[in-house]
């Protein structure tokens, strides 16, 4: 009687099923588990964020629906924000579009745009929604693995013609999740040549760029020339603020592709709760220190898990950017095997990589949400079991 839709059905598997029960058996037999699964900021929204929610929760006129996608005090803070950032200007009016929380409006960005059986061209391994969106579109994607022999850049000269023939989108993020890298602006330049030669959309995700180490600053790609012909760039508190839970993000770029996002979520939400829109102006406008020391933060914990495996033998790199580590598998061994292992022999949580696509196999991710003291606790018990 309830049969799922094709598109339902064809959505990838949820592979972290077997690692999640394992994870919970794990807690409640009382083991001392150490998790590295988790991609949440374990730090709290900063003070004065919270303090503006709450006087905005008391204001009447901020419980009914937030009509027109956004306030105008929002979307005017972005404005300041890109332009003090990267040197963009925008049209707050035309050219910006909060979202509850970025991920929305990748999952529903492809309804706009995709016909039955036209392609996204998604990098694998990635972020799930990317493939989620597309195939709930009616999409199909079509795979850019992202090889460390190419710093995990896709290599668009693989893509065949036949395919930039039927391809409407391709989404890039960088900084990386869930491989840490990052991309410079040739880089961007030969996306968006790429995406103008062959009339493709440009998604670009740009969640972790205030998360990122040893003073480098990654650029927007809308600060390619001529990208704002083509490109939508999606951004997020979440990350930068600690504000995972409280669902605010947005996306700008060209008019056209943010009015058609904002038509398709016309049609399936109304708006942001208003005080989380004015608590997201007082992040955006307020003090800015704490992302220094979340940075500080990251970025010790990342020195001490990196430098722990590299004494162990493991071969890998300091990230540049992100709270994730990404890690080749030092054995033959299947990353859900690999991470199987870690949880029974030293009760360490890690996300296989084949979780986020066919060409993570072979690596584990590890996310810096855990405190130093206990990322040290978590190299020596994997120097004791290997
Ligand atoms: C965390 C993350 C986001 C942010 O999602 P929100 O819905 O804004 O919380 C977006 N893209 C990537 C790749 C992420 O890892």
């Amino acid at each position: 009687m309830f049969k799922l839709s094709k598109k339902l059905n064809s959505l990838p598997p949820y592979l972290f099923l077997e690692i999640d029960k394992a994870k919970r058996k794990a807690r409640s037999e009382g083991r001392d588990i150490i998790d590295f699964g988790i991609g949440d900021p374990d730090q709290p929204t900063p003070k004065h964020i919270i303090e503006a929610l709450h006087q905005a929760a008391q204001e009447p006129s901020n419980h009914r629906y937030a009509l027109d996608q956004g306030m105008p005090s929002l979307r005017r803070a972005i404005e300041g924000w890109y332009k003090r950032r990267f040197g963009i200007n925008f049209n707050p009016d035309t050219e910006i579009l909060p979202l509850i929380g970025s991920k929305e409006g990748i999952a529903h960005f492809p309804l706009a745009f995709l016909n039955n059986g036209d392609y996204s061209l998604v990098p694998d391994p990635c972020y799930p929604p990317y493939k989620g969106g597309t195939i709930l579109a009616g999409g199909r994607p079509y795979l850019m693995p992202l090889r460390e022999s190419n710093a995990f850049l896709p290599d668009l000269k693989k893509i065949p013609l036949s395919v930039r023939k039927k391809a409407r989108l391709i989404y890039i993020n960088y900084p990386n999740n869930p491989t840490g890298a990052t991309a410079g602006k040739d880089f961007y330049r030969e996306v968006i040549k790429f995406a103008r030669r062959n009339k493709i959309i440009v998604i670009s995700d740009l969640a972790y760029s205030e998360m990122s180490y040893d003073g480098y600053r990654p650029s927007s790609l809308l600060e390619i020339e001529g990208a704002r012909e083509v490109a939508i760039e999606f951004h997020s508190l979440s990350k930068t603020y600690n504000m995972t839970g409280w669902r605010i993000g947005w996306a700008c770029g060209n008019e056209k592709l943010v009015a058609a996002l904002a038509k398709v979520k016309s049609n399936i939400d109304s708006g942001i709760f208003s005080a989380i829109q004015v608590a997201g102006v007082a992040a955006i406008e307020g003090p800015q220190e704490h992302i220094v020391s979340m940075r500080n933060i990251y970025q010790k914990r990342r020195d001490v898990l990196v430098l722990g495996l590299k004494s162990l033998g493991w071969q890998l790199d300091l990230p540049s950017a992100t709270f994730y580590i990404w890690i080749k598998i030092p054995f033959k061994m299947s990353s859900i095997k690999f991470a199987a292992l870690l949880l029974d022999k030293a009760n360490i949580v890690v996300t296989p990589g084949v979780g986020f696509g066919k060409y993570g196999e072979g690596y584990i991710r590890m996310a810096l949400t855990v405190p130093q003291e206990r990322i040290a606790e978590a190299v020596q018990r994997l120097r004791k079991i290997l």
